[in-house]
């Protein structure tokens, strides 16, 4: 059950009352409520309700419906982020974990981990304890087989993940492993669920060949009520009597999840499908429907496999997949960062230090979605704040040790932002990274309530403008702008009134307990906003593969073209040209320029000679890396 703790309630006596249930046997989790303190607890409820009611600090008592209560949204309102290493599962940036079926020498290992790490796995994967059909197939190379996963770690810094097959095993995957999975056959194998749940590292708990959502989550659950709550579910395809696949990949499982529990889900297509062929449009087709990442079986010689070569991706066929997936993140609000690893390793607090090397300046106000680019941009874990302008963040950029700005500077419906073009024009700052993130707006208010009711609606004035349509359908609506969604939200929430409502991204109307009305009321569902990051220092290391520009020239036929020709000639892509008036100077132009090299590097220098003679004006904003590729 929940108990909502009363308002005000000091530490001492919501600490007493914890005390107070943990005697009783009980199982005590905080939940995380956005002004309100609340106590899950969970175990053998021998008491009516009312006991719990009359508890002193205790407001309200929710019983919890579900069989499984640690696992159930209802204990945990906002989706669960599980750290490995650097990798956090469960957050806006989808992870990618590949590797072999199974673990067969050294040096295929180490070739299959290079490669994968390459195109932008953050994990790896790789059986040396393998639960085979038949008792004469290859049964995985055991703790030798462990040793060469610690090499891979070792040499490409991906995190390992590994099956584990009995509770013997605890002792070598607490040396070895950074996340033990549980396969399929062992989902109900309820000792060593409950062995998991002691030893503490993350698990990866795969789904049962005939298991249902619900007794799968109750496995998860015998983990949970252990104290281990770092799961992840992996949805792997289930028995059924269609054979032309191996299973049949339950794509449903990933909302029903999402509605269920907070644990993330990732999808194994590689056992769903068991063809090659298949698994790249089922990888697809789970990322589009929500899931939180990926297991992908890769080797570099699948027809010399030991196990499971027939669904092993090649190499190349994995990385065009991670190119689909880099496209597709984004229209469902989350991103594939193929330098997460690196940004990790940068973004880390400094040694001797417990501060973070950098921290991130962004402005709320100006709009609601700088905050979702902070996070997919550099993960949830590093420190960032909000000031009130683009001006303040390009302050701090310039004088503040280690900070770095996001600013928006493109809209894919509107155009450029000039305002901060202008600031990168007036400070000597310069651009190292960037995201393009989605907008979605959606009508939030309390359950139940009715659009047609509707009175009053919160949002930041640049929401409006982006929903004009819809809300030009309500005209008889009274709009109240405020500085930022969560502000929106406190004052529909704190009005109690159902005929209010609030403009925002879905996961606030999780946060506040509150249900959306109307999804995707934004005029144009390709709206698409690009944001950069900068810094008065390079970032990461090279090689970059991508540069902004701005310049002007003379106002002479031809000038522009000149500038233009030089990009030709050298065949390089120009993605980005866009005019506008220079302040000040009628009929005066400055073009803002990208193009796909890295204009500082010693092969352009010539180039940069030429340019600087055919403008009149030159800056170069930054170099940095396009976002789909590791290597050039
Ligand atoms: C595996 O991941 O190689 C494996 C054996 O998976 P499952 O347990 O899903 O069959
Ligand atoms: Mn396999």
């Amino acid at each position: 059950m929940i108990l909502v703790l009363k308002r005000g309630l000091g530490p001492k006596e919501k600490e007493g009352l914890m005390d107070l249930l943990r005697s009783e046997n009980y199982i005590i989790k905080e939940i995380e409520g956005v002004e309100e303190v609340i106590l899950g607890v969970v175990g053998t409820i021998k008491k009516d309700i009312r006991y719990f009611e009359t508890l002193p600090g205790v407001a309200k008592v929710l019983p919890v419906s579900k069989e499984y209560k640690l696992v159930s949204r209802e204990m945990h309102p906002t989706p669960s982020v599980i750290k490995v290493g650097d990798v956090f599962i469960g957050g806006d940036r989808l992870v990618v974990i590949a590797g072999p079926c199974g673990v067969e020498d050294r040096k295929r290992t180490l070739e299959i981990a290079r490669v994968v790490r390459r195109h932008g796995a953050v994990l790896f994967r790789g059986g040396a304890f393998k639960p085979r059909t038949s008792p004469y197939s290859f049964q995985g190379l055991g703790e030798d087989g462990l040793r060469i996963l610690a090499e891979v770690r070792e040499e490409t810094g991906l995190g390992i993940v590994t099956e584990m097959t009995s509770t013997g095993q605890a002792d070598l995957m607490m040396k070895y492993v950074d996340v033990v999975q549980i396969g399929a056959r062992n989902m109900q194998n309820f000792e060593l669920l409950k062995c998991v749940g002691r030893i503490g590292k993350p698990v990866l708990l795969k789904r049962g060949l005939s298991a249902t959502i619900e007794e799968w989550l109750m496995s998860a659950e015998y983990i949970l009520s252990e104290g281990n709550d770092r799961v992840i579910l992996c949805e792997r395809g289930i028995r059924t009597f269609e054979r032309y696949t191996r299973n049949t990949l339950d794509l449903t499982a990933i909302p029903v999840i999402k509605e269920l529990t907070h644990l993330p889900i990732i999808v194994d297509p590689s056992h769903a499908t068991g063809i090659r062929e298949k698994v790249s449009p089922m990888a697809r087709a789970s990322i589009a429907a929500g899931a939180d990442g990926l297991i992908i079986e890769v080797h570099t010689e699948p027809d010399k496999a030991l196990s499971d070569g027939p669904q092993s991706l090649y190499p190349e066929q994995f990385e065009q997949l991670m190119r689909d997936l880099y496209v597709i993140a984004p229209v469902v609000g989350k991103q594939l960062d193929y330098t997460y690893l690196e940004k990790a390793a940068v973004m880390k607090p400094r040694e001797g230090d417990s501060r973070h090397a950098h921290r991130i300046v962004y402005t709320g106000p100006s709009g609601p979605f700088s905050h979702k680019a902070c996070e997919q941009f550099f993960g949830t874990d590093v420190p960032s704040r909000s000031v009130a302008s683009y001006r303040e963040i390009f302050d701090a950029v310039q004088n503040e040790d280690g900070a770095l700005g996001i600013i928006p500077v493109e809209n894919s419906l509107s155009g450029s932002f000039h305002e901060n073009y202008d600031l990168l024009l007036e400070y000597d700052l310069r651009i190292v990274g960037e995201l393009t993130l989605r907008s979605v707006h959606n009508l939030i208010g309390f359950a139940g309530a009715a659009v047609a009711e509707i009175q009053k609606v919160y949002a930041h004035p640049e929401v409006f403008q982006q929903c004009k349509e819809f809300l030009s359908r309500n005209s008889q609506w009274d709009l109240v702008a405020v500085q930022d969604s969560a502000t929106a939200l406190r004052r529909v929430r704190d009005s109690n009134d159902p005929r209010e409502a609030a403009i925002a991204g879905k996961d606030m109307a999780g946060l506040f307990r509150m249900t959306v009305l109307k999804e995707g009321i934004e005029t144009n569902p390709r709206n698409f906003d690009r944001f950069v990051v900068i810094s008065r220092e390079p970032f990461l290391d090279g090689p970059n593969n991508k540069s902004s520009l701005i310049y002007s020239v003379g106002n002479k036929p031809g000038s522009l073209y000149a500038t233009l020709k030089i990009f030709a000639e050298k065949n390089i892509n120009l993605v980005k040209l866009e005019s506008r008036p220079r302040t000040g100077k009628p009929w005066e132009y400055l073009f803002y320029a990208d193009v796909e090299i890295d204009i500082y590097a010693e092969e352009h220098r010539h180039l940069l000679e030429e340019l600087k003679e055919k403008t009149e004006f030159l800056k170069l904003l930054g170099s940095y890396r396009r976002g789909f590729e590791l290597e050039s």
